[in-house]
């Protein structure tokens, strides 16, 4: 599995449609400070799912949206489509090319999709949770971050390596299914309360 084509459309700083070309192997993005490598990098996160908007470095989700230029009028929407080749079966799904895309509208309203088809959130999630792309996303480390990973608590450091693991998809369902089941004892009890009340 490796990163094929990144696109995008006015995410950030990039207002017109840009393809980002990815070859296996190593890829360096080189810049002036402030030319959008980082920009290239948040796109990526952005387009797995990523809704902290601390760690796409702004205040609202709607700052992911091109805020316009001197020279160029703010767009209503932010595109990102991130193509994964697959020919090794490493994502669960029948495509030895997988496309996933994230579109937010200015007026509020968001989509993705897996290979054109409208997807959830949680498609997404669980698409990439086994690949080790998971929601957590370690394996984008941004700047400072590595502090961040050396300085964990243990149970922290439990958790990154759980997700790159993918494991810790299991123990989240596991840990639903242990709620929804403590929510249904609650029920089965008031149920027997009252037909104990009603006898
Ligand atoms: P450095 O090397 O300093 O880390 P960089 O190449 O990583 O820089 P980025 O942080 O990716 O640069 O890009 C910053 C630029 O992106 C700034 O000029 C900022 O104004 C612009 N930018 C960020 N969000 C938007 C937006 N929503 N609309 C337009 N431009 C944006």
């Amino acid at each position: 599995m490796h990163l094929k084509t990144l696109t995008l459309r006015g995410f950030k700083s990039f207002a017109s449609a840009t393809t980002l070309q990815f070859e296996p192997g190593v890829t360096c993005v080189v810049g002036p400070n402030g030319s959008g490598k980082s920009n290239v990098v948040d796109a990526l996160s952005w387009v797995m799912g990523e809704q902290g908007v601390k760690s796409l470095r702004g205040g609202k989700m709607e700052d992911v949206i091109f805020a316009g230029t001197s020279g160029r009028a703010p767009l209503g929407r932010a595109e990102v489509s991130l193509t994964i080749d697959n020919t090794d079966g490493a994502l669960p799904i029948e495509y030895t090319e997988v496309t996933i895309s994230r579109t937010l509208f200015r007026s509020g309203g968001s989509e993705y999709a897996i290979n054109g088809t409208p997807a959830r959130l949680l498609d997404i999630q669980d698409l990439l949770s086994d690949s080790g792309l998971g929601r957590e996303m370690h394996v984008i480390v941004g700047q400072g971050q590595l502090d961040t990973v050396l300085r964990a608590t243990p149970e922290d450091r439990r958790g990154f390596i759980e997700e790159a693991a993918g494991v810790l998809k299991h123990r989240k369902r596991k840990e639903k299914a242990v709620r929804k089941l403590e929510a249904m004892q609650a029920n089965l009890t008031r149920l027997n309360d009252l037909t104990s009340e009603i006898r």
